[in-house]
């Protein structure tokens, strides 16, 4: 089923999932149990990461969304970066995400990778929204698009990162998925411009429950959200507790989410880190709200 349809059709905000493939070193049936296991909450739907590196990256974001659609029954979304790959290489992830039955892909820039050179093919994200949009053997994926309530680490400002928003919803993204926030009001800032600026999709808020200190501190250098002080305080408090830790964690995200679901959001994308007990303890905690 197409994640626009899904939108279109629920009464209720939409709950979905993200995980990530397992490293190269390690066997892909190392993930399996655990996907069993987020599979078994059944979300709307799951989206699997995909490799910054271009070419061969696709093959286990290919496999594990696949499994997740064709084996437990819960509809994926495969994360398709382009700046690393030619149109060449798009055209044959996408021909295989279409032998495995996948309907619906996150089209992404993705990031620079040091040492490896830019394809050039594709310089935005909208660029491979409008690709696929116009060539008739892939104008069939469905296609959501990523969005910075924090604004883009590249872009100029607030302003400037909105309307190049907007551009890539033209070209094709027919609902947005966000980066991790930790305050719900820079979010709704956010929807204020997306509204504004005619954006019209559904926007999913992207939650990523804090686990141990340095996921916190990986995420803050590679996305720049900002934390509040309440947050500050609790990590800080539980610094050398890791079950505390986690369980405060777990308490604040299901506070961002009650909070965003009583404001009425379109959905919220919760990043699992492949743990499905925190992914279990936050849906039995949240699932009766949507
Ligand atoms: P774009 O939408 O192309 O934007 C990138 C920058 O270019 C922004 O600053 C934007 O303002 C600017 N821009 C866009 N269009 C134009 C234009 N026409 N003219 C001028 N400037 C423009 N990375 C991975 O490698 N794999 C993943 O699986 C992955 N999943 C992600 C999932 C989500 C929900 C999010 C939020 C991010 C994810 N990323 C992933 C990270 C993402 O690849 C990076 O944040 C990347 O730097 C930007 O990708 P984008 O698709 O948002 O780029």
């Amino acid at each position: 089923m197409k994640i626009s349809e899904i939108f279109n059709t629920s009464d209720r905000a939409i709950f979905s999932f993200e995980m990530f493939p397992p490293k190269k070193t390690s066997p892909i049936e190392s993930v399996y149990g655990k996907l069993e296991e987020i599979c078994a909450l059944k979300p709307d739907f799951i989206s699997v990461t995909y490799g910054a590196g271009g070419t061969g990256a696709h093959s286990r974001t290919c496999e594990i969304a696949s499994k997740i659609k064709n084996e437990f029954g819960v509809e994926s979304v495969a994360h398709l970066t382009c700046v690393n790959s030619t149109k060449v290489e798009i055209d044959s992830t996408l021909a295989d995400f279409k032998a495995h039955n996948i309907e619906n892909i996150l089209a992404l820039r993705g990031d620079y990778v040091d040492g490896v050179e830019p394809k050039k093919d594709f310089i935005y994200a909208s660029e491979l929204c409008e690709y696929i949009k116009e060539h008739s053997e892939h104008s069939d994926f469905d296609l959501g698009g990523a969005c910075y309530p924090e604004v883009h680490l590249e872009a100029k400002d607030e302003v400037e990162d909105i309307l190049n928003l907007r551009k890539k919803v033209e070209a094709g993204a027919e609902h947005l998925i966000s980066q991790l926030f930790f305050d719900n009001s820079v979010f709704y800032r956010f929807l204020e411009r997306a509204k504004i600026a005619g954006i019209n999709v559904p926007i999913e808020a992207g939650i990523m429950p804090v686990t141990n200190k340095s996921q916190i501190e990986r995420m803050v250098s590679m996305c720049g959200a900002s934390l509040p002080s309440k947050f500050v305080k609790i990590m800080q408090k539980y610094d050398s507790k890791p079950e505390a830790l986690r369980d405060a964690g777990i308490a604040y995200a299901v506070e961002q989410i009650v909070d965003l679901l009583a404001n009425g959001v379109d959905g919220i994308h919760l990043y699992t880190m492949n743990n499905p007990y925190v992914a279990r303890k936050i849906s039995e905690a949240v699932v009766s709200l949507l």
